[in-house]
Formats: C-alpha cells, structure tokens, sequence
C-alpha cells in the first residue's frame, strides 16, 4: 500500500502544530515545531494569510489525513464508507479511523508512532483473535483479542515501544495487558478519545460534500 515517504515533520509545520507523527522525538526539544513553528518554503515565515471557507475546510482534511497517515485516495475512501454508515458521518470517519488495527496498535503502546505500528502490523508481528493480521487498515470490533504474535514478542522494536509509551494511557475502549503485550477491545471509541489534536471534523464533512 502506498504511503507518504517525505519529510514528516514538515507536515506538522504545514499545520502550525504538532500532528505526533515521530514518537519520541515530538516530545523532546528536537521537535521541528518548537524551533521553527512556520509554513515550510522559501516565504514561509512571511506568510499570515488567515484561513476561511474552503482553505480552512482543507487543512481540516490534511490535518486527518496527515495524522492517519493515509494518502489522499485512502483517505477519501473511508470518508465515503463512513457516509453510508448510520450516525454522525464526521465522527463515524474519526472512529473508524481509529479502529485500524495499526492505530490500535499504536493507542496499545506497541509503536511510538502510527508510522511505526503500521510497520509492526506489516511486518507480520500481530494477532486478532489467534490469527496473523498485517493489513493495517483492518477494522477491529468490540470483543476482538489483538496481541503481538508469540514468536514477535522479544522484538527490541516493539519492547521499547512498550517501555517509552509507558506514561501513556489507553483509551477507555479497549483494556492493554502491556506486559502481555495484548488488549482486548472493549467498545467503539469515544469522540473526545478519538485524537489528541484538536480536529473539526464537521470541516470535513463539508468539504467532500461540495
Ligand atoms: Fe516532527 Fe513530531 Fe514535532 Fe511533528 S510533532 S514536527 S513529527 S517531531
């Protein structure tokens, strides 16, 4: 599956704020934002343009986009499945976001980043219900079992995952056996669990309705 191989932290520099694509590094001094927190590009640091209307509904939807990690086919894909869904078709698409089974992986603190749970995942190192997984768009539901596989739990990447996500709390939805390293789905994700960064999803919603 393709994916943005790119400089990250300018995504975060695009949207004037930290998006957590890096792990570790977003919450240390290195972090791009904290020393140069401007619109990447040769005028960058000139522009101050304020956003209305379709702009600010675009950075909306790069803002999601960038954060999932999903390009913009994908992304644009699971806007249109959430719309057929029942319910609030913005929070739909935020919590089906969430229950892709790399996103799990890294809310279970089994990768510093959705980028390196999605390499967990691919690399075959995970489990739902007893069974190998490594598509990381799969949709975990209420009840499924999610671990990291037997022979894939003395993995340095994964451990120390495990061990720098320490002060990270799960979400209220799922139950994580760190030591274990496995979780157990509990319910569907909550709206003010789904992303730490403040996102208007109604923004959206709008724009691919135009
Ligand atoms: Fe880079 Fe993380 Fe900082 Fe974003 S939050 S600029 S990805 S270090």
């Amino acid at each position: 599956m393709a994916r943005y191989i790119g400089p990250v932290c300018r995504l975060c520099r695009r949207e004037g704020m930290k998006l957590f694509l890096k792990g570790e590094r977003c919450h240390s001094e290195k972090c791009a934002i904290e020393k140069r927190n401007f619109v990447p590009g040769q005028h960058g640091k000139d522009r101050k343009s304020k956003l209305v209307g379709y702009g600010l509904q675009l950075r909306e939807k790069q803002k999601a986009r960038r954060i999932y990690g999903l390009l913009e086919t994908q992304f644009r894909n699971n806007f249109e499945k959430a719309a057929l869904q029942k319910g609030i078709t913005g929070e739909t698409l935020l919590a089906n976001l969430e229950r892709r089974l790399d996103s799990v992986i890294y809310r279970m603190g089994f990768g510093t980043s959705r980028a390196q749970a999605r390499q967990v995942v691919r690399h075959g190192h995970v489990q739902v219900n007893g069974r190998k997984v490594d598509i990381p768009s799969f949709l975990v539901k209420p009840g499924d079992e999610v671990a990291v596989r037997e022979s894939s739990r003395n993995n340095p990447t994964i451990l120390s995952a495990r061990d720098a996500t320490a002060h990270a709390p799960a979400p209220s939805w799922m139950e994580v056996d760190r030591e274990g390293l496995k979780g157990r789905i509990t319910g569907l994700p909550r709206r003010d669990e789904l992303v730490q960064i403040q996102l208007n999803e109604q923004l959206i919603v709008e724009l691919y309705s135009k």
